[in-house]
């Protein structure tokens, strides 16, 4: 089979990484979760001292982007390490900015070639990414996030996936949210732009049903 680069867009809370993790088993691809990837680096012992980190976990922290010439960087190093190994890849937070994408679109076309890569926009409006996003629990040792809307409870303890104990991330917090939904808005919108001239095709997904049926309508598209 052709090794495919899947990119996933969608405010935050939306759905991305959940989608990403299904692709990534049902079509056998690695799941490259951008904002994992910069929080592993970021909170690295090893990198704390180092001035660039203390200022772009600063950035990550309170829900602004980090920085896109780092991003890229980073990206740049992992995307090339799946590709050498022989993976597809699919994207969860990627690109974030004009800018990534601008970088990221001929690096990806080189490796996969460019009618192998697919664009989704997951659909999910702004308030429900609000409510989303202010009540996520996280489980700090396999990732999965508890979807509170099946597992109504006031103070969630343990994952019902592995049965680690969750944790809210920093960057969920109110203040975060609003910065990063106005993040958002302003650069990563234009992220379609640049998308769009460059020839690619938007495939719009309503990301409102329950996980497993938003990717049934993902998944169509990689039925033959
Ligand atoms: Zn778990």
């Amino acid at each position: 089979m052709t090794k495919k680069a899947i990119v996933l867009m969608g405010v935050p809370g939306s759905g991305k990484s959940t989608q990403a993790d299904f692709l990534a088993n049902k079509l056998g691809l690695m799941h490259f979760n951008t904002g994992k990837h910069l929080e592993s680096i970021l909170n690295d012992p090893v990198n704390r001292q180092k001035k660039t980190v203390i200022k772009e976990k600063k950035n990550f922290d309170t829900g602004r982007l980090v920085t896109p010439s780092f991003v890229v960087g980073e990206i740049k190093k992992k995307i090339l390490s799946i590709a050498k190994a022989g993976w597809g890849v699919v994207f969860s937070g990627s690109p974030r900015t004009a800018y990534e994408a601008e970088k990221l679109a001929p690096f990806l076309e080189k490796l996969y070639g460019r009618s192998n890569i697919y664009v989704f926009f997951i659909d999910v409006p702004v308030a429900e990414s609000i409510k989303r996003n202010s009540k996520r629990f996280v489980c700090n040792f396999c990732g999965a996030p508890l979807l509170t809307k099946f597992y109504p409870s006031k103070n969630p303890k343990y994952c019902p996936v592995c049965g680690g104990k969750l944790y809210r991330r920093t960057l969920d917090n109110p203040a975060s949210i609003k910065v990063r939904l106005e993040e958002y808005k302003n650069r990563t919108k234009p992220v379609f732009e640049k998308l769009r001239k460059r020839g690619y095709k938007i495939i719009n997904i309503d990301g409102t049903p329950p996980p497993y049926r938003v990717f049934q309508k993902i998944n169509v598209h990689f039925k033959n």
